[in-house]
């Protein structure tokens, strides 16, 4: 028998398969296996074309009605180059009481945990409680052929659960130091001015594209767009890219592109700030008497779950279980969580993040068992919350 807990030998056995987006190696097999021996009702669900293909997973227990769901994704990032790596990054190793290898924190520990944490509540649970987990294998990439697609699903079924864990390695230094109950939405826009093409030293016969550039971006370069509000910290915007028609110093360009991003709180939605930012541009483009063309895209609302029962619910089986208090935040870059708020109350919660995407991704595992009792603890807080 293994020293290790189940949870750490199935985070183990889950970080063996390479499962780098869009493959799956295996991981979904070996959770199917898992949870059908627990009695759960199985559902593949593929999304997408080609080698873009996307296997997910929705998995559900018991009657209802009420139900609580977990969500998470098996699929990792790439690992970059091997030879970084002192410890190899599909081994799984364990080392002084840390689990090394891709997936590590991100998150295959998570879905370990709440497997763990549902099979211990099997056993000591007479509630009939549905439970259903949101498996899926397209998180680290695009995002198109998962969880947006199952949420999507599971409403033309009427399946609707109460609230929904996301069990991303939220905790910034030690496990239970922080809830994510939002996130902001991204929004990236490409933009191409075009000028007179002219000798440098004859300016007035050409008209300078990079000048009316310069003038748009300045309300997007490195600025605040608003003061936040009581969830977000400000609204954020960042030009991430720059060049000419011409990479010479003799010549007035004919054209200047840049590309910016802007990380946006619920002050905003993507139609106002789009509305707002192109207003901007088509007087700086007046006053320099150019023509632009933008291109937007966005991937991501900003959302945000009230405080209410599903954060209290964490926040007490994390002080119970860490002494700790959470502190709920909005912080860092998109999740999946961003469509499962359209079925239910959702938050995040999980093990510290600091390796996620790095060389040697690590995690405690100390912590995963911490983990597994938390989510444990909540299951059995829903149980009585709902027995009135
Ligand atoms: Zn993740």
């Amino acid at each position: 028998m293994s020293e290790f807990s189940y949870a750490v030998q199935l985070a183990q056995k889950l970080i063996r398969c390479p499962s780098v987006t869009p493959k799956q190696a295996g991981a979904l097999d070996l959770l199917e296996k898992e949870l059908k021996q627990m009695e759960f009702q199985c559902t593949r669900l593929s999304f997408g074309e080609g080698i873009e293909r996307i296997e997910n997973l929705y998995a559900e227990f018991g009657d209802g009605p009420s139900h609580f769901a977990f969500a998470g994704h098996v699929d990792v990032v790439p690992i970059g180059s091997v030879t970084d790596w002192k410890f190899s990054p599909f081994d799984a190793e364990i080392k002084d009481g840390t689990l090394y290898g891709r997936g590590a924190s991100d998150m295959k520990t998570g879905i370990a945990a709440f497997v763990s944490a549902i099979k211990k509540w099997q056993q000591t649970s007479s509630s009939n409680t549905k439970i259903s987990l949101i498996i899926t294998g397209d998180e680290e990439a695009d995002a198109i052929n998962g969880t947006a697609k199952i949420v999507e699903w599971m409403k033309k079924k009427n399946i609707l659960p109460d609230m929904c864990i996301v069990a991303e390695p939220t905790s910034q230094l030690e496990i239970g130091d922080n809830i994510r109950n939002g996130r902001r939405g991204s929004l990236s826009g490409s933009l191409i001015v075009k000028g007179k093409q002219g000798h440098v030293a004859y300016p007035h016969l050409a008209q300078n594209p990079t000048s009316a550039l310069i003038k748009m971006l300045s309300v997007v370069s490195s600025k605040k767009l608003d003061t936040g509000n009581s969830y977000f910290g400000p609204t954020t915007a960042e030009v991430t890219g720059l060049s000419t028609s011409s990479n010479v110093t003799n010549v007035i360009p004919l054209s200047a592109t840049a590309m910016f991003n802007i990380r946006f709180n619920t002050e905003h939605s993507k139609e106002t700030l789009i509305a707002q930012l192109e207003q901007h541009f088509i007087k700086a483009a007046r006053e320099y008497n150019v023509q632009f063309e933008i291109e937007w895209k966005s991937n991501a609302d900003p959302f945000v779950t009230e405080e209410g029962e599903l954060t209290e619910l964490l926040s007490q089986s994390i002080k119970k279980l860490t002494k700790r208090v959470p502190e709920l935040s909005t912080i860092g870059g998109t999740s999946d969580a961003r469509f499962i708020t359209k079925l239910c109350p959702v938050a995040e919660f999980g093990l510290v993040g600091k390796t996620m995407h790095q060389i040697d991704e690590n995690v405690s595992i100390k912590d995963i068992d911490v983990l597994t009792n938390i989510y444990e603890d909540i299951l059995h807080r829903f149980d009585a919350h709902n027995e009135y």
